[in-house]
């Protein structure tokens, strides 16, 4: 399997590594929107955030949360985004799943909400069903 974060997992490809346990592994992005631009990934190989196995994903998100407060604090951010691209669609390239930390400043030239839609009466609710069709039984 040729997979580069796997790579980095492995040592065989360096990277600026910022974190690191037994289930996940964070480095900066190669390509930032912003210096501090980091990604959180868990060591198991996985497609997407939907085939992550379940024992790394509070792992995966309590880290998404620390080491945003590291960026957030270390670069002296005014924000962050988080986000994960899943699929070709979503504009996912690196087919092992990772999280995006992005730290961000009032400066910044970017925003990432554009062309945004509106429901027309009824629509939401039946997007709503669409949804809750496929969630698993609710835990209590
Ligand atoms: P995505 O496009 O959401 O799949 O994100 C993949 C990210 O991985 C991109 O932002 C790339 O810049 C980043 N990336 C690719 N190769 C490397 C690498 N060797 N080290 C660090 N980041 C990388
Ligand atoms: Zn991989």
């Amino acid at each position: 399997m040729n997979c580069v974060f796997c790579s980095i997992i492995n040592r065989k490809t360096p990277a600026e590594i910022i974190y690191e346990d037994s289930l996940v592994i964070s480095f900066l992005d190669i390509r930032p929107f912003n210096f501090g631009h980091t990604l959180v990934v868990p060591k198991h190989h996985s497609e997407d955030l939907l085939s992550v196995p379940e024992e790394y994903l509070s792992r995966l998100f309590l880290k998404v949360q620390d080491i945003s407060g590291a960026v957030v604090r270390g670069l002296g951010a005014a924000g962050f985004n988080v986000l994960s691209n899943n699929g070709p669609a979503a504009g996912q390239t690196v087919f092992h799943c990772h999280i995006h930390i992005i730290p961000r400043f009032d400066t910044d030239p970017f925003k990432f909400k554009m062309n945004l839609k509106k429901y027309n009466d009824g629509e939401m609710r039946l997007t709503g069903d669409k949804i809750r069709l496929f969630l698993p039984p609710q835990e209590k």
